[in-house]
């Protein structure tokens, strides 16, 4: 299983909730007892169990809270969105389990490649999305295409066969001056996935590398005098 991108564990285990009483309070073990239980609920309802990456409903949160940031600081937020290519006859030659062990596999694969701000995610079944913050066009495709290599290199074992799993990649950009939902944003990256199981799989499909001049919400209201 992949090293979890979300520590349950922010909360001193030791540390005493009760400022009058102290360590012998009677309602402070139950009170820590508590609060580390919110926090493993917390990671539950956050986290992928299989892979251990960010679950959907964390990815959505996650890409509204960027494109806001985006929109506010004027620095770009990129996004990669990677689906295993015929994942389906993987599983009929292998089995269901094997499947499992290759997707907890890719995921290891995608999180000991990203940055500490990253997030990676995993969208749906076979799909994996990458939310990047502050990260140009330029940037993200390099990222893309090294992973695709990482991937290709990286073999899974099983039954004494090296098994090489690949996938096809979609990469975009969002500019700060875009006003598109995450939704949109989102339908546009998965063209340039679609285009990449187009040609052919195992490869990485973008929108044209530009360049951005990137300007805030605080810039523009500036400029604009709409304060
Ligand atoms: P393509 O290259 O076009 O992406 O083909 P594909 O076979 O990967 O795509 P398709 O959508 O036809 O099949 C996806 C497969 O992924 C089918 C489904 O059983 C499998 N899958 C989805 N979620 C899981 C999972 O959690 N575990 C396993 N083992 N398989 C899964
Ligand atoms: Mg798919
Ligand atoms: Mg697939």
């Amino acid at each position: 299983m992949t090293k979890s991108v979300a520590s349950g564990s922010e909360l001193p285990a030791s540390q005493s909730p009760c400022p009058v009483h102290g360590d012998s309070c009677p309602f402070a073990d139950e009170v820590v007892k508590l609060r580390q239980e919110v926090q493993a609920l917390n990671t539950m309802v956050r986290v992928d169990e299989l892979t251990g990456l960010y679950n959907y409903r964390h990815f959505l949160q996650s890409m509204d809270l960027e494109m806001e940031r985006s929109r506010r600081s004027g620095h770009p937020v990129s996004l990669i969105l990677l689906d295993i290519d015929h994942f389906k006859s993987f599983n009929d030659h292998w089995g269901h389990e094997v499947g499992n062990i290759a997707l907890a596999h890719v995921a290891r694969i995608i999180s000991n490649s990203l940055r500490r701000l990253d997030i990676p995610c995993r969208y749906g079944g076979e799909e994996f999305a990458i939310v990047l913050p502050d990260t140009s066009l330029h940037a993200a495709i390099k990222l893309a295409e090294r992973l695709r290599v990482r991937l290709v290199g990286s073999p899974l074992q099983v039954e004494d066969q090296s098994v090489v799993v690949t996938a096809s990649f979609g990469v975009d950009c969002l500019g700060s001056l875009e006003q598109i939902d995450a939704g949109a944003f989102v339908a546009r990256v998965d063209t340039w996935l679609y285009q990449a199981k187009d040609a052919g799989r195992n490869c990485v499909r973008h929108a044209p590398d530009r360049e951005e001049t990137h300007v805030s919400k605080d810039e523009r209201d500036l400029l604009l005098g709409d304060l």
